[in-house]
């Protein structure tokens, strides 16, 4: 083999290109692709963290870099992880570097930090007194310092209120301070115990057992226990326990030579401490054990295939993943379940765990670093092999990766709104490729791209038509909101049908559950006699109401102001209040029905730890009657109990002027009414809305997919929306509404001048502003690029970005490229 003299890392940072750095020759039989380093790198040459990702026979540079450490003992990244995360970076306008940093748990990386010091400075006070006068922020940083000595420079930022980096090389050039660089140790370690194992033959011991009988009683115990257990190994950290002792006893029985202690990591385990009964099989039927069939031969067959298991809810989809990963196993191959953080519930990751036992593992957004990191290892070492887990888990490390499920496939969620803004669904699918692994995307209701493809036979249709039982879809009713009003003279938010279901299940002691995607109280705030309309100086929307605090409140960034009790614009008192969110519905909901007992589940009632969980299981247990919330009770709950779901308003998502809020709104609705009638007691659904003829609340009522499908698909056929092309929406963002029309007119006259040239299919739209126009302060312009070929919107962008508008080279304006965006708001 050629002698690896060279190595090219890419770094975790969102600036594209490998760097080539000299191999030492201390690492050279050591080095291996996917291997993290340490590297000098930046302006500073700062030691940072990247990753090798190949060996160039040699380099055009001259004077290379040496590279300072290897962190690690075997890759970190496989082969494919690499192909895949490098796919990742180039589809979704990402950098390479950005995309492993995703795929890497939080915490591990070595981050190095840039300490200042202050040094020795002849006649300190006039330096100082002159400087404020001449560099106010050089003597504040000075000062700083004089005070602390030294400090990072992340710090001294916090410190120094106009803190500008020119000011702290100007102080360095001076020699009035100096700048290195540390280390700082990953946030989290593996944790370190030891197994206690005998060491002298079984008769001896038991000779000693005898001896420190009486004076020694305690440590003859832990003999005694040691015996009896034969071969099983325990942690000292349990054997004192148990024993009702401290390890350091344990620890003089090792220093006579009794015992000895074996040094082992430990995992942190986030259901450690829980308990899950065993769970069996359940007997498929029909349509279940025909789906499985097939994606047992898939994944026997060891070929890439991915299925679309279209069931209705209820229809046992659950049962049938779950089944073939347990068949999986015995193939000694590993799985992913990805499901969306908002399903995520105790009840998904219980099922799991009761099959699978400690062969499973979660990953998800509110695990500590130390248990992520944990978690991540054992899925590297094989110990666990199905993970269950939100949109990142599609990059855990799982060996002979044989399927990978996502359920909801549907789900908006599964798209990252940050760079990288890669899409889980579609990765998964690469990835599958990549490693010939079969891929399940089931719903009630498949993304429109996803059931398209079905029909083209890019994906095999597997269906489960019935809901598991035999038990009935609910009924629906649609409620036209307008003649209630009209006709009926109704003015509360509940119409008559509504109403009279609610009283109907509460005599009968079942449950219900009330839905409306929106929180608050009121969604706005509006002066009858001018009207004015309370906004958020942030943002170029309305404020919502809340009652608790009487605080008007932004959706959008937080921003909170107390309600006026006079119009701020004509200092008349006929503010009022419009819209209906959870809140208001409670309150309407106790008036009500002050017999029942009433809970709501939505973003103000979940902050604190374990309220979640809390609302869940009192529902569960019946403690609760009526169950209010936002989208967060929409999904995955199952409870057979609950035979109604009134879902409030319909036409939240509805008027969005998106693409996708037709589908959303049937997704929504689909959803919710499955909660309803899970069990033997057949179920019942009201939707109340203002559009009751508009074909997504009528597909809904009839829960026809099918039907849904056939009429947007020509929707989208006609307007050439997704699924017939891709879409790549550039977004430009600047605090000075000019600077960032100017920098969106100039960038679209460089795309459409390159597009005319190169492209002339590809269609670019706008620019313009975007709809949410203004948020967290930030004007926010659009231009959509549309071709039904990926490959040439990235061609365009390609060649377009080389020639940045001023406004962006000098940083005024920001921009980013969402491939295959959600929504175009
Ligand atoms: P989905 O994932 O389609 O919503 P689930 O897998 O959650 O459906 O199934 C709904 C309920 O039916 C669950 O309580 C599940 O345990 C049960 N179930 C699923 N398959 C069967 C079966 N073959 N026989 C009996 N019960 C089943
Ligand atoms: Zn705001």
């Amino acid at each position: 083999m050629q002698e690896k003299k060279y190595a090219n890392i890419v770094f975790p940072i969102p600036v594209e290109g490998e760097f080539s750095y000299l191999l030492p020759e201390q690492f050279r039989s050591k080095a291996q692709i996917g291997m993290r380093v340490l590297a000098p790198f930046g302006k500073r040459d700062n030691e940072t963290e990247g990753v090798i990702v190949g060996f160039p026979e040699n380099t055009e540079y001259q004077e290379l870099k040496e590279i300072t450490d290897i962190l690690d003992d075997e890759p970190f990244f496989s082969d494919d992880m690499l192909k895949l995360t490098k796919w990742v970076a180039e589809y979704y306008f990402s950098t390479w570097g950005e995309v492993l940093k995703t795929a890497t748990p939080v915490g591990i990386s070595i981050i190095s930090k840039r300490i200042v010091k202050i040094n020795d400075i002849k006649d300190r006070d006039k330096v100082l007194s002159d400087l404020s006068k001449s560099a106010p922020v050089q003597a504040q940083i000075l000062t700083t310092l004089a005070w602390e000595g030294e400090m990072s420079i992340q710090k001294l930022k916090t410190r120094v209120p106009r803190f500008v980096y020119s000011a702290l090389s100007a102080l360095e050039k001076k020699g009035f301070i100096s700048i290195s660089s540390q280390l700082s140790k990953p946030i989290v370690k593996p944790v370190i115990d030891y197994l206690v194992h005998l060491a002298k033959p079984e008769l001896e011991i038991i000779s000693e057992i005898e001896k420190l009988k009486g004076r020694y009683a305690k440590q003859s115990e832990i003999l005694e226990i040691l015996v009896s257990r034969g071969e099983e190994k325990i942690l000292i950290t349990n054997l004192a326990k148990l024993v009702g002792t401290t390890t350091a006893t344990i620890r003089n029985l090792a220093k006579k030579g009794l015992i000895s202690l074996e040094e082992t990591e430990v995992f942190r385990d986030p259901l450690e401490g829980e308990i899950f009964p065993d769970s069996k099989n359940l007997n498929l039927n029909a349509d279940q054990a025909s789906a499985l069939s097939e994606i047992i031969k898939a994944i026997e067959k060891g070929v890439h295939e991915t299925f679309l298991l279209y069931g209705v809810t209820a229809s046992g989809k659950t049962e049938v993943y779950m089944q073939a990963i347990g068949k999986l196993l015995d193939m000694g191959k590993g799985a992913i379940v990805l499901v969306p953080e908002i399903s995520l519930t105790p009840q998904t990751v219980f099922r799991f765990a009761s099959r699978f036992g400690k062969r499973v593992t979660v990953l998800h957004s509110k695990l500590t670093p130390g248990e992520r990191y944990d978690q991540w290892r054992r899925i590297k070492s094989g110990d666990a092999d199905i993970v269950v887990g939100a949109r990142s888990a599609i990059f855990a490390p799982v060996k002979n990766l044989g399927l990978i499920v996502i359920d909801e496939e549907h789900e908006t969620s599964y798209k990252q709104e940050e760079s990288p803004r890669y899409h889980a669904r579609d990765v998964a699918i690469k990835r599958a490729e990549l490693v010939n692994a079969v891929v399940v995307l089931g719903s009630a209701t498949p993304s429109l791209e996803s059931f398209y493809k079905a029909n083209r036979k890019e994906y095999r249709l597997l269906t489960l038509p019935q809901r598991v039982d035999n038990a009935k879809m609910p009924i629906v009713e649609v409620v036209d909101m307008r003649t209630e009003l009209m006709q009926k003279k109704n003015r509360s938010i509940f119409s008559k049908s509504l109403q009279s279901a609610i009283e109907d299940r509460l005599a009968r002691e079942e449950q219900i559950i009330l839905f409306l995607n929106r929180r608050g109280f009121s969604t706005f705030i509006l002066c009858r006699e001018c009207g004015y309309v309370a906004k958020c100086r942030n943002c170029d929307i309305s404020l919502t109401y809340h009652s608790r605090g009487e605080m008007m409140v932004c959706h959008h960034c937080n921003f909170r102001q107390p309600v006026p009790s006079l119009c701020p614009n004509c200092k008349g008192n006929y503010i009022k209040y419009f819209g209906v969110g959870t809140q208001r519905v409670e309150e309407e909901v106790r008036k009500l029905f002050p017999e029942a007992s009433i809970d709501r589940m939505d973003v103000d009632t979940t902050t604190s730890k374990g309220a979640y969980k809390r609302i869940l299981s009192a529902f569960k247990e019946r403690e609760i009657d009526i169950l209010i919330g936002t989208q967060m009770i929409a999904k995955g709950l199952d409870f057979p109990n609950v035979t109604l779901v009134g879902v409030i308003s319909a036409d939240t998502a509805l008027n969005l002027p998106d693409f996708r809020s037709g589908e959303r709104t049937f997704n929504l609705l689909t959803q919710v009414a499955g909660r309803s009638g899970r069990g033997q007691i057949s179920g019942e659904v009201v939707i109340q809305t203002y559009n009751p003829q508009h074909f997504s609340i009528l597909s809904a009522q009839d829960q026809d997919y099918r039907s849904f499908y056939r009429q947007e698909i020509v929707n989208r056929e006609m307007l050439l929306y997704p699924p017939f092309t891709h879409f790549a929406r550039i977004i430009l963002r600047g605090l000075s509404e000019e600077a960032t029309i100017k920098a969106s007119e100039t960038l679209g006259e460089i795309l459409r001048s390159y597009q005319e040239a190169n492209y002339p299919e590809l269609e670019i739209l706008g620019p313009a502003p975007a709809v949410l126009a203004r948020i967290k302060k930030y004007y926010r312009w659009n231009i959509l690029l549309k071709s039904t070929d990926p490959s040439e919107i990235r061609g365009l962008i390609k060649m377009a970005f080389a020639k940045l508008p001023s406004q962006i080279t000098k940083g005024e304006v920001t921009y980013a490229i969402d491939m295959d965006p959600i929504s175009v708001l």
